[in-house]
């Protein structure tokens, strides 16, 4: 069965989509720890992410610092932080989250709330960014 992010890279189900090419993905959290957090996903589906061939993992990171560049830009936090975790989704992942702090990467955390305005505007912004 496809995963929820084939899913959302098939257009079966809604995502707010940052960023696209050929071999990759990225698109908003649907439960964030921070405004601008962002998931960046290879489009082969793989469950794990050292499973991957390393050109993918390779071509999954520069991707992931093009998008970190547009979340940058955006002024959210300090800096883009960076995660694997990889235990809800099969299907490889990288986990990028504006933080001033250690705090604001903690998962077991509460994650925030945002209106549908303030996500539309939020993945706006990082759109714009994208170079
Ligand atoms: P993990 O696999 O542990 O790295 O966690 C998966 C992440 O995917 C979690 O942060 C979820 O909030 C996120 N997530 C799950 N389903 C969706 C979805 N449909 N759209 C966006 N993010 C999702």
């Amino acid at each position: 069965m496809a995963s929820i992010f084939s899913k959302i890279i098939s257009r079966e189900i809604p995502a707010y989509i940052v960023a696209e090419n050929a071999d990759f993905i990225a698109f908003l959290d649907i439960n964030p720890l921070a405004k601008g957090h962002t998931l960046v996903v290879p489009k082969i589906e793989t469950d794990y992410i050292f499973g991957l061939q390393p050109e993918t993992l390779s071509g999954l990171m520069l991707f992931a610092q093009r998008v970190a560049k547009a979340i940058d830009g955006c002024g959210f936090a300090k800096r883009v932080g960076v995660a694997v975790i990889g235990l809800e989704v099969p299907h490889a992942h990288i986990h990028l989250v504006p933080i001033n702090g250690l705090h604001d990467i903690e998962f077991s955390k509460e994650k925030l709330k945002l209106s549908v305005e303030e996500i539309s505007t939020i993945a706006e912004q990082i759109r714009s960014k994208f170079m």
